[in-house]
């Protein structure tokens, strides 16, 4: 992927391919209060009074992977914003002087009434699912009917001055993939950044992936065709290819992890609510973290042990083969 500026990649952990890992998704929950076909179509299952990661426990990981060349953390979930302390950890991370770009990626449930708070609370980015722009069918997707509260969350977002508002759409064959030229007229008009993804398949969500799913590369040919750029990508931004136009105000990214060399650039590694490290969204292993993350003295043993599993992160996922490795829904690793 020759478009990547990779001019001030700290070099910190590198696995087996020469890549380096400057991006940490941190999932601080798996519950969520929003039920999305593709992912918990049931809602959630699991215990809401689970043990998810405490505060100490997240303060330790940040300054460990802070000390391996981490500069960028993602919040996310299940929702993030469920759990009371979202703003103290928000803040613990924006905090430390290595991170130089928070961000996190929620419902926006809580968002019209949050957002200045979470600006300042030195959040930089911020990315909200948004499905559909039809009140029907995101009610359909997600089973809230909350799109014009989110819509205004959106709003305030953009006003009290995020650095980047994303919106995440997963594309749904037949659902709302005849939605995308509105999505493009909101773009025009506001500094946001639609970002089209794949439909991915997992663990739990098969017969679903066999029906809705559609490839996005469609919406880049398009793009191409009607004046749209490729924004060269930051070494630790997500794994869109970003698209910009001199006539919108905003611009489109598209995720396709099905595509050729998806995973050539991979920069990121993940920890899960209960504190395991994933090499890989659709990895078949996790190691848990969490028997280090309980004094500040076992940060050795915690620097050796998570330096030590990138020897055993693969090229890529294998999603082309059906393995979605041990990720049940996406709720579960935070995406
Ligand atoms: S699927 Fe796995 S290897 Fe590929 S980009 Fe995502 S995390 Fe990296």
């Amino acid at each position: 992927m020759d478009n990547i500026d990779n001019s001030s990649g700290s070099k910190g952990l590198t696995d087996g391919f020469g890549r380096s890992f400057p991006y940490l998704r941190l999932s601080i929950t798996d519950v969520c209060n929003f039920r999305c076909d593709y992912c918990l179509p049931n809602g959630y299952q699991g215990c809401k009074k689970a043990d998810f990661l405490s505060i100490d426990e997240i303060k330790r990981l940040v300054n460990v992977f802070a000390e391996l060349g981490t500069n960028k953390i993602r919040i996310t979930g299940g929702e993030p914003t469920v759990r009371k302390d979202f703003t103290k950890i928000a803040q613990l991370i924006s905090s430390h002087s290595s991170i130089s770009t928070t961000a996190f990626t929620t419902n926006g449930y809580r968002l019209a009434q949050n957002a200045k708070i979470w600006r300042n609370a030195g959040i930089d980015n911020i990315n909200i699912s948004i499905d559909s722009l039809n009140k029907e069918r995101f009610f359909q997707i997600t089973g809230h009917d909350r799109l014009s509260e989110i819509l205004k969350g959106i709003d305030a977002a953009i006003n009290v001055g995020f650095e980047k508002v994303k919106i995440n759409v997963v594309l749904l064959k037949g659902v709302n993939d005849g939605e995308v030229n509105d999505y493009l007229s909101w773009a025009k008009s506001s500094p946001i950044s639609i970002r089209f993804i794949e439909l991915m398949q997992t663990g739990d969500n098969q017969q679903y992936f066999q029906k809705y799913h559609t490839s996005a590369i469609t919406i880049s040919d398009e793009l191409i065709k009607t004046g749209w750029t490729l924004r060269k990508r930051n070494f630790n931004a997500g794994p869109a290819q970003e698209y910009i136009h001199k006539d919108y105000q905003g611009s489109v990214g598209i995720i396709s992890p099905y595509s050729k060399d998806f995973c050539k650039s991979c920069n990121r590694l993940r920890i899960t609510s209960n504190g395991d490290l994933r090499l890989c969204l659709f990895g078949s292993q996790g190691v848990s973290l969490r028997h280090l993350l309980q004094s500040d003295e076992q940060k050795h043993l915690l620097i050796k042990l998570i330096s030590s599993q990138l020897a055993f992160k693969c090229s890529s996922h294998f999603l082309a083969l059906g393995d979605t490795g041990i990720t049940p829904n996406l709720a579960s690793i935070g995406g």
